[in-house]
This record gives structure tokens, sequence and C-alpha cells, in this order.
């Protein structure tokens, strides 16, 4: 959507990269591809077979060295996202449907596999699941390569030979395509079609370039050589930017650079207010691949280790062994500070696809998480064994999801000690005296924390699913995003019982849903009693810049204000005020 002031055009989207940038445009034209049906003899059907499977293994190179060079440029984790494009190469539904299709209809390998392909990605467009559909745009970016091959063509243009800088407007970019991008040559990209979880986004992110996704028609609006500001923070592209526009951007970068500064300076440094109370600031973590990012963004340790992650990108499930191997290796590399792997949480909006879980009417109040786990114990009994393996390295905390009475903690704990006996039986190592939490994201859990306190060493408070079970709003459902309050004194009320239960029995309490890494939140939460905070790995230094600059007397306030208060709305402007107040460079762009 455009809208005009004074010459300057802007258009909306979906900012998906932070970062500014002004240049001049190249309009990446793909034409809609048409494949004509050709008709083949009898007898050149198997040279069609074997040009087809020809064209599936020099694909098959192709993306192999795109990994290769990923990995090498930005990690394996973003190499990882190639692994979709392999496995779809190597999808035998698909092939097989193309060789019939060839055989049965003597039709072109070209043709063929054109048909299948488009209704692919027309079937993975119309999930509703917001992740699955952006793999649409994965099996697009394989479309091309294989037609590219069996047509020997080449249709997107090859922008490792660009000469002079630029801003890239596209319909869309595919995600091998970006991974290639030169950053001296393209300063952002624009495009019609994508969201945040598009791999083409992820890419965006790792090589740090900024990127404007869901323009809807951005590539026919604009023009080559057109000059255009992309601001990825916001999601806006103005092309022919007036003098007033372009001095309001330099005034963001200025402000944004100056605040990258300022938390580069604290970011090694504790949390711990003005008047002397220590935080603990620990980072959430899917897999092994975020190790660095906890360590370089001032995180002490892991608060939350997503595991169900290791599950569920794969096509089978993981052995004892191989989870024993990734949670004895994220514990070696951040020893001696604590990680906490929270056992498997699948259901919800989570699934995996090898599991062939049956789909629920309400999978968010059905077969998930811990009550998932005590159902298949033989599952539970090897992630359990692993975790207790890798608590060898002396650092190892673990917690349960999804905690909904005491029955649960008490059955888990007891698979548990079974897990013990067994290792012990084994002669394997492990430590005996691990810590075991319980996660608290259910309002009954919460009600029933003292009852919990005497069985679980800690609490973690998992916000988001306990905001969402409290108020009934679902997390995922936009439309009812208005009920979904932090600040309801429900929510308040809750974590107040939870913490006061929790430090009666002398343990701690800590939050690892959003709201811990929400500069505006994490006051109230300090003032609450709040004994450690998880987030996000970058949230951790914003979050680390506003601890260091409060004082706990006024986060007790804030608490104090909260706990009388009926409106959310007059809650959050509380939080707000003292967050500004306190921290203004964190919000100075915003205003
Ligand atoms: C939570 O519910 O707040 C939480 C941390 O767990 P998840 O977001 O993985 O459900
Ligand atoms: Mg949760």
């Amino acid at each position: 959507m455009a809208t005009h002031a004074k010459g300057e055009r802007v258009f909306r989207g979906i900012g998906v990269s932070a970062g500014v940038c002004r240049g001049k445009v190249l309009v990446l034209h793909r034409a809609r591809r048409v494949i004509a049906r050709r008709e083949i003899a009898d007898d050149a059907v198997p040279a069609e077979v074997t040009r087809f499977e020809k064209a599936l293994s020099q694909t098959r190179r192709q993306i192999s060295d795109v990994q290769h060079q990923v990995i090498q440029k930005m990690g394996v984790k973003e190499g990882d996202i190639f692994e979709a494009h392999l496995l779809m190469l190597e999808d035998r539904m698909l092939v097989d449907e193309v060789i019939r299709m060839i055989r049965e209809q003597k039709t072109s390998a070209d043709h063929a596999f054109h048909e299948v392909s488009e209704r692919y990605t027309a079937a993975l467009a119309a999930i509703e699941d917001e992740y699955l559909r952006e793999r649409a745009g994965d099996m697009r970016d394989l479309t091309v390569r294989v037609l590219d091959n069996l047509l020997e063509a080449k249709s997107e243009l090859d922008l490792r030979h660009l000469t002079e800088p630029c801003i890239l407007a596209s319909h869309d970019l595919s995600p091998s395509t970006t991974a290639q991008l030169d950053k001296k040559f393209v300063l952002g990209f624009a495009t019609d079609i994508g969201g945040q979880t598009s791999h083409t986004a992820i890419m965006a992110r790792s090589l740090g370039i900024p990127a404007v996704v869901g323009l809807q028609n951005i590539s026919n609006e604009l023009q080559d050589g057109d000059y255009v500001l992309l601001d990825g923070y916001n999601g806006n592209v103005i092309v022919n930017p007036t003098d007033q526009s372009l001095f309001e951007y330099g005034q963001l970068i200025k402000i944004k650079a100056s605040l990258e500064e300022k938390l580069q300076e604290i970011k090694m440094q504790p949390a711990v207010t003005l008047d002397g109370k220590n935080i603990t600031l620990a980072a959430n973590i899917e897999d092994q691949n975020d190790i660095e990012a906890v360590t370089s963004g001032g995180a002490e340790g892991v608060g939350l280790f997503r595991t169900e992650f290791l599950f569920i990108s794969r096509a089978t499930l993981p052995t004892e062994e191989e989870q024993f191997k990734v949670y004895q290796q994220v514990a070696a590399a951040l020893k001696p500070n604590p990680v906490i792997i929270r056992t498997l949480d699948l259901g919800g909006d989570k699934f995996s696809s090898h599991l062939q879980i049956a789909k629920e009417v309400n999978p968010f109040l059905g077969w998930r998480a811990i009550r998932f786990c005590l159902a298949q114990p033989e599952l539970f009994r090897f992630q359990l064994r692993a975790i207790l393996r890798a608590s060898a390295e002396g650092n190892v905390k673990m917690m349960y999801p999804m905690i909904s009475g005491l029955d649960e903690l008490l059955q888990a704990n007891a698979l548990l000690e079974k897990c013990k006996e067994e290792l012990r039986a084994e002669k394997i190592p492990f430590d005996e005296k691990m810590e075991v939490g319980a996660m608290i994201e259910i309002p009954s859990a919460a009600l029933i924390a003292d009852a919990l306190a005497q069985h679980a060493s800690f609490f973690s408070i998992g916000s988001n699913d306990l905001i969402q079970y409290t108020l009934a709003a679902d997390r995922t459902n936009d439309k009812v995003s208005h009920l979904y309050e932090p600040t309801h004194p429900a929510i308040i009320r809750l974590i107040k019982f939870t913490v006061e239960a929790a430090h009666n029995r002398g343990i701690w309490v800590g939050v690892c849903g959003e709201i811990a890494g929400d500069p505006v939140l994490a006051p109230l939460l300090i003032g609450l009693g709040v004994d450690k905070l998880s987030a996000a790995p970058s949230l951790v230094a914003p979050v680390k810049y506003i601890i260091r600059r409060l004082k706990l007397s006024e986060a007790k306030a804030l608490a104090e204000f909260a706990g009388q208060c009926q409106s959310p709305a007059e809650i959050l402007a509380h939080c707000q005020r003292l967050a500004r107040a306190t921290a203004p460079s964190l919000f100075e762009s915003e205003s």
C-alpha cells in the first residue's frame, strides 16, 4: 500500500531485517514461467526420465554448494536452512509423481515437474501455520533451480556480479539467492511477498542486510534507478524521500548507532540495580547453534532450552545418544553458567511430522508437553537419561513444561528417579544434585504453587502460556490479541502468588516468556520479586541496560501500584513511564 506526500511515496510492509539504507533501485523482473506441454515419443520416455534425474542431482550439488558457502559465511544454523531444500529433492512422492506423469502422459520432464511442483507449492501456501506456509518459498526456490537445470537456462539475475551498490526490489527473493548476496553491492531489499519466518528473512538478518517484505506490488510500482530509502526497522520503503524524511532517518540511524554503542558497553557487566539487587539474566535457546549468541549477548547461561526444536526439524526421532551430545555440548560450552533444559514441549502449535499426532480440536488444551511425555514414557525416558548424562558437566538444571497439578510433577519425578537408578546400575555418571524445576504456565499451577514448591527446586514462569490460559486468549490468534494483556491484574496476582509461595519454601523463581525480554515489563517483574529473567539472546542487553539504571525501590513501588490497580492499561502506562524515565535511550527511536 502506497501513500503520497509531497512527491514522495511510502510503501508499508513488514520489516524483517533491521537497519536503514538508501540508494538506487534495481528491479528484478522474474517473468512468470510458462512451461508448455511438449509431447514426447514412447521411446523417448527413458531418456526423459534420465534427464529429470540428472537435473535433480545437478540441483542437489548446487544446493549443497550454496549450503557449504552459507556455513562458511554465516554458520551451521543458517546452512541448515538448506536441509529443507535437500529433503524436498529427496521427496519420493514428488519425484515418483513426476516420473509417473512423464511415463503415462508422455510429456516432457520440465512440464511434468513444473505441474507437480506448482501443486506442492500451492498446497504449502494454503497451510494455516505461518512457518509451514513459508516453506512454499523454499519450494519455489527449488523449482526455479530444477527448471533452470532442465532447460539449461538462467532465470534469476546473477547477483554475484553486481558492480554498483543498489537496493533490490522483486516479487520474491529465494533463500539461496539471498544467501549469495554481497553486502557491498546489495544495500537492502524489498519484496512483494514473504513474512517474518521465511528463510529469506532469516538469511537477511544473518547477513545484516536491511529488508522489508510483504509490500504487495512493489516490484511493479518501482522502476530501475528510482531513489528509495528503505527502513527495515519499521517496514517502510520511501520512494523519492523528501529532505525532511532523509533528515528524520538520518536521526534514526544516529540514535540506533548510539544505543548500540551503549549496549555494547554494558553487555558483559552484571545485571545489578542501582541499589544493589542482582538479577540473573539468562537466554532462551533452541539448539546448540545458539551457544555463540548466548555468550556474545552477555547472558549468564541458558534459562530455557526449548528442546522440542531438536525433534521438529528432522525426519526421525533423535536418539538418546544424539540428544546427550547436544545437551552436553551446550552445557560444556557455557560452564560454569547454568543451562536449564526444558523437557519436550510438543503439541499446541509445535508439531513433529514423524510423530503422527492426531489433529485435535483444541491443541493448546490437549495432548501437549508433559501430558504427551507422561503418556509416552519410552520417548520421555530417552530424554531424561540424555539430560541426566549431560548433567555430569555440573551446570545442568532441568524443568517440566505445562505442569497443571501435583500428580504430574510427582509422576515425572518418579520417572526421573527410575532413570537415575538405571544410570547408577550402568555406572554412568550424572549430577545427583541436579536441580529440577516446574514451569508455572497454567493458572492451576500458580494457584497450587505452595504445594508444587515442596517438590521442585525452582519455578520458571512461562508467561506466554500463563497469559493465554488465564485470559483464554489463544496466543496465536490475531483476533483475540487485544485480550492478551501481560499487565492484566489477574496475571500480576498469579505471578505475585507464585513468587510468595516459592520464597516461603526458599526456592527461586524465574520468568522465561516474552515479557522477560521486554524492558518495559522487566521492572514490574523485578518489583514482584522475580529472581531471574530469561529472554532471546538479542534482548538480554536492552533488559540489562534498564536493570542497571533502575532502583529496586522504584520497581517495588511499581509492583505495589500494579497490585492495587484494576486497569491493565493503567498498569501498562505506569510501566512505560518508569521505563522511559529510567532508560530513555531505549525508547528514543519510538518517539
Ligand atoms: C511460555 O509459555 O512462556 C514459554 C516460555 O514456553 P513456550 O513459549 O515455549 O510455550
Ligand atoms: Mg509455554
